[in-house]
């Protein structure tokens, strides 16, 4: 990977020019409520799996671009492409470094969906340095992670970093989006102010994201502050249709996970969740299964070259779309069986 600068944020730095603008309300955004999101809200993480370690070049801010041989795990989110975690060698162990991997991923599935599309990996450095986001990619000190835990703004922080890796490559030098700047004539935070290249994306979508998503959770007059400060860019956010919420709450969300990659679903039984989205299934085999919506399944039966369409309020009745045709499974261990409904007799299919 070429070393390319790194243009994310520095939370702590904040250099005044001077007040052009009317006072912006708050300082920074991520401290306005703890409770935009929170760790009781729908992930749509899903799983991880180890793939041993590798060469990477990743940023460090104790040391800047280092070489180094981190621990990979590729993070499967619903509805996402993999995300590779790169954790630092450091914390010595794969099971350390999967122990911080697992406590991020869930984290980073929380987040709206339209902050993720660009995101590939994340860092996992020690450290009590700030967070960043950028280069296709969220960094992550865990120290730092601590004291956002404790002030409840884990989450908060994140949709920061994440609005700078997926949202300011294409808007913050949009001209729509500086004309909302201008006309809005001031700016959310004195952060954004003093950067409003770099910060006033990442400073905005949170609170936008609040008064839009959130409005039951933060305080009238929060959301009026808000409303009444940014209303040019609240309506250029609208304008783009985000997607926030694919993924989030559909049938794999109600899993339960078993362990060492074994999970179920209470209607549909027990399976291995392989990487790359193939099942082995306890009584199907393996299997692909592909969201149809959020909740129904279109499944591959690789055993039969078929595709089968079913939901939980349906199973073990599956549909056979090709011949227009009601199937129906016994479940046995490696010996299962599929009917299909033949007028008015079930036959084997
Ligand atoms: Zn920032």
């Amino acid at each position: 990977m070429k070393k390319k600068v790194y243009w994310v944020v520095t939370l702590c730095h904040f250099l005044r020019f001077g007040l052009i603008w009317a006072t912006p309300p708050f300082d920074g955004t991520i401290f306005i409520d703890s409770n935009i999101i929170t760790s009781d809200d729908p992930t749509t993480y899903r799983s991880l799996n180890y793939s041993g370690t590798g060469h990477r070049t990743m940023y460090d801010r104790r040391s800047g671009w280092v070489d180094l041989e981190p621990f990979l795990f590729d993070a499967k989110f619903s509805d996402l492409h993999l995300v590779e975690f790169q954790v630092n060698p450091e914390f010595g162990s794969v099971e350390s470094a999967k122990a911080q991997a697992e406590r991020f991923a869930p984290v980073i599935g929380r987040l709206p969906k339209c902050l993720l599309t660009d995101v590939q990996t994340v860092w996992i450095h020690m450290g009590n340095e700030p967070f960043g986001g950028g280069n296709n990619n969220l960094l992550i000190h865990v120290g730092q992670a601590d004291g956002y835990v404790n002030s409840g703004i884990l989450e908060e922080t994140l949709v920061h970093e994440a609005a700078h890796t997926s949202l300011d490559g294409a808007h913050a030098y949009a001209e729509k989006w500086q004309s909302a700047q201008e006309k809005d004539g001031g700016f959310i935070s004195t952060y954004a102010r003093d950067y409003p290249f770099r910060e006033d994306i990442a400073e905005s979508f949170l609170p936008y994201f609040a008064v839009r998503h959130r409005s039951d959770r933060i305080s009238a007059d929060l959301k009026q502050t808000i409303e009444i400060t940014i209303p040019h860019r609240i309506q250029y956010f609208d304008s783009q249709n985000f997607d926030f919420f694919s993924g989030v709450g559909d049938l794999w969300s109600k899993e339960t996970d078993l362990g060492q990659g074994w999970k179920s679903l209470n209607w549909l039984g027990i399976y291995y969740q392989h990487e790359n989205n193939w099942l082995y299934h306890k009584g199907l085999g393996w299997v692909y299964p592909f969201l149809s919506d959020a909740d129904s399944l279109w499944i591959y039966l690789p055993k039969k070259d078929e595709w089968v369409w079913t939901k939980e309020s349906i199973f073990p009745y599956l549909f056979h779309s090709f011949s227009a045709k009601w199937l129906y499974c016994v479940l046995n261990e490696g010996d299962s069986t599929i009917y299909k409904w033949e007028g008015n007799v079930w036959a084997k299919w």
